[in-house]
């Protein structure tokens, strides 16, 4: 490989073309959108050409490889001309996995990704390797491998995006926590499809190494029924998550988050941080150090006795009901955004046993309304984040929860899910000083 041509300029992109000039590669980045400030001067410092704003195809066609971000669908005419004229596109996680000889751990999954990654990686960090974090979460994988350190072991969270186009890559340990219906559009609204991408990680591990599955998940049991795999498999049930190797570690006394999924999220990196090597007491140490990570579940605040939780990373049906589930008091719920094609129908009997009432926070509220309108819940919508804090604040009462876990995007009304879940904590909190002052 002499030439090579990344296709985006994101923090992929980018750190594919960082190790690509380590490996004195010749290396051009090419971007259909426009590329950030910072990313423009990390190329322009490390002497790297790149154009955005459109693609010049004589400069993609004539590259030996094409390593394409994630962000970028195989459906898109750039990959389809590109494919047509038989140039090899590879995706980035298998660009930089060309240029690593130390030990991986995988992680895909519809929901519990990041938390599970950063789980994983914070309990192999009382080790004693070198153990790096990235992928889907903070750096690139390839940006890791510029770095001085050398690592031991990489911990990355793995998309199905960038699942497509792996070709070699391999794990040694890897998960997949679940398989539910999530970014259908960039499969063709096909679930099998999907599921194949993220199934590519099954396939991606060892003979010799581990793969770790949830035996309640009917797509990921399917696909094993389908698609056999050569590694030992280590299934962990999400109703009663428990190891056989669990080793006397009660991870319900030492961990803290709520919830039955990041009970089952722990096990699944307890399980690996087992197999890593580590031992009962560092595990149980490290265990009860994780904070969690802001926007999944987190417990952020009272107010006149009403505890705020914001979940904005919520974007689908499946994060919203296992949110609904780890709620032990009533549930005042705000929801709404971009939809992906949600079935709310899923989440009607939970909603009934623990939501007094919900806000509507987006601009189309037709959906949540028509599914649940009949039931005898009180239903207000806003477009205006404060006004939501306000408006759950005339629903709950002493002892209650108000739980922003939006079952959707947040692109209508926020940035992203950061600032939609910024915003709500601001709102919160000048609620707050709000009701002090008058009182
Ligand atoms: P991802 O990186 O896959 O999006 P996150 O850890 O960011 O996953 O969590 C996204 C949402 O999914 C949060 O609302 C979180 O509470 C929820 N969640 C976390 N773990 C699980 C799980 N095992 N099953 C279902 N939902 C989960």
């Amino acid at each position: 490989m002499q030439s090579v041509v990344v296709l985006g300029g994101g923090e992929s992109g980018v750190g594919a073309a960082l190790l690509a000039k380590k490996k004195n590669l010749s290396v051009f980045v090419s971007d259909y959108g426009s590329i950030s400030d910072n990313y423009k001067e990390e190329l322009n410092n490390n002497n790297i050409l790149f154009e955005e704003r459109g693609h010049s195809f004589e400069k993609l066609v004539s590259a030996d490889v094409i390593v394409k971000s994630p962000g970028i669908p195989n459906n898109s005419e750039i990959i389809k001309k590109l494919h047509s004229e038989g140039v090899l596109i590879i995706s980035e996680i298998e660009f930089a996995s060309r240029y690593y000889d130390g030990k991986v751990v995988a992680i895909t999954g519809s929901n519990g990704k990041t938390t599970t990654t950063s789980l994983t990686y914070h309990l192999l960090c009382e080790s004693n390797f070198s153990v790096g974090l990235g992928g889907n979460i903070g750096h690139a994988f390839s940006r890791l491998l510029i770095s001085e350190v050398s690592y031991d072991w990489v911990v990355l969270e793995i998309s199905s995006f960038q699942l497509d186009n792996v070709k070699s890559f391999s794990a040694d340990l890897g998960m997949i926590l679940n398989i539910t219906p999530d970014h259908l559009d960039r499969y063709d609204y096909i679930m099998q499809a999907y599921a194949e991408a993220k199934w590519k990680l099954a396939k991606a591990i060892k003979a010799e190494g581990t793969l770790f599955l949830n035996s309640d998940d009917i797509w990921s049991q399917d696909m094993l029924k389908i698609d056999m795999v050569s590694c030992e498999i280590v299934n962990v049930s999400f109703e009663e998550p428990l190891l056989s190797t669990e080793d006397a570690i009660d991870i319900k006394k030492h961990f803290q988050l709520k919830g039955d999924h990041n009970l089952f999220n722990a096990t699944m990196a307890v399980g690996v941080a087992q197999r890593v090597g580590l031992s009962t007491m560092a595990i149980e140490k490290s265990l009860s150090s994780f904070k969690g990570i802001p926007h999944r579940l987190e417990f952020f605040g009272v107010v006149a006795g009403v505890e705020f939780v914001n979940d904005s990373k919520a974007t689908n049906v499946e994060a919203v009901s296992v949110a609904l589930g780890a709620m032990d008091k009533p549930v005042v719920w705000i929801v709404g955004g971009v939809d992906k094609g949600n079935d709310y129908s899923l989440l009607r009997e939970i909603v009934k046993t623990k939501v007094k009432g919900i806000v509507c926070l987006t601009k189309d509220d037709s959906k949540i309304r028509d599914a649940f309108g009949s039931d005898d819940i009180k239903i207000v919508s806003t477009q205006n984040v404060m006004e939501s804090v306000g408006l759950s604040m005339e629903f709950a009462s002493s002892g209650d929860v108000v739980l922003l876990s939006p079952a959707c995007a947040s692109f209508d009304l926020f940035d992203n899910y950061i600032d939609r879940g910024d915003q709500f904590k601001k709102a919160v909190r000048e609620f707050g000083k709000s009701i002090k002052h008058s009182t």
